[in-house]
């Protein structure tokens, strides 16, 4: 008998508790602050930059600009990263967690750059993934960055954030992107993804969120607000962004 070609599903995922023009005004304001928000990340070019990143796993950013400083003087090519050896590039970032698996990484993500690439950073997330060691997250850093694609690369504080403030109620990075690439309006999605990292990293941080000093208090829907803000200054229309 002949099955019915059954449509497929797209999966539920929680819905945003703020509408589009809350959401508007929220990155307006983040936008008003920080006009042009930049990776604290140090790298010369996009092969650098992939390095970067894959060794930022599990690492703060200064930890790594400290290690990548002397690394990048002498290898900011695929060729001169591979020339150097495991064993070297494993000194240079000694100081990092994890290194001696990020030495091997470096240098298997150099070979595949050299062999199947030639030598030239990849600009799609499907390609970037094929490189050892750098994950979707990784891509959707260096695509943003380094090529100017719009993406939503969600680390600790993005997933922290999204949950605490409701804007992407979600438990896993991949639904918060999905969830978050949705809602936010055209204009704000380039820089969005540093907005959102420096705000959980400054402002809306882990343990007792500044919210005293938070430029989005009054829009904000957290439980965890601590402190007492005048109503939204915006119009609340009754409006839910469809998720
Ligand atoms: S008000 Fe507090 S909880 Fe809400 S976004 Fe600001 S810092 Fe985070």
């Amino acid at each position: 008998m002949a099955t019915k070609n059954k449509k497929p599903t797209k999966k539920r995922l929680p819905r945003s508790a703020y509408n589009r023009e809350e959401i508007s005004a929220i990155f307006a304001r983040f936008e008003e602050a920080r006009p042009e928000p930049k990776g604290e990340l140090a790298h010369v070019n996009p092969y650098t930059l992939v390095v970067a990143v894959a060794l930022s796993a599990q690492a703060t950013d200064i930890g790594v600009n400290r290690a990548t400083k002397d690394l990048f003087k002498v290898a900011d090519t695929p060729e001169k990263m591979l020339a150097l050896g495991e064993e070297k590039v494993g000194e240079y970032i000694k100081t990092i967690g994890l290194w001696r698996n990020k030495a091997k990484n470096v240098i298997a993500l150099s070979q595949k750059l050299v062999d199947d690439f030639d030598s030239v950073v990849p600009q799609t997330r499907e390609e970037l993934v094929t490189l050892p060691g750098v994950g979707r997250k990784t891509a959707n850093v260096v695509m943003s960055m380094a090529f100017g694609i719009p993406t939503m690369a969600v680390d600790t504080h993005i997933l922290r954030i999204g949950t605490r403030m409701k804007m992407a109620p979600a438990k896993t990075p991949d639904d918060v992107e999905t969830i978050l690439m949705r809602i936010i309006p055209e204009e704000y999605l380039y820089h969005a993804h540093h907005w959102l990292i420096l705000h959980g990293r400054y402002t809306c941080v882990a343990r007792k969120p500044k919210c005293e000093a938070c430029i989005v208090a009054d829009l904000c829907k957290s439980k965890e607000k601590t402190c007492d803000v005048p109503a939204p200054i915006i119009p609340i229309i009754d409006q839910e962004i469809p998720i």
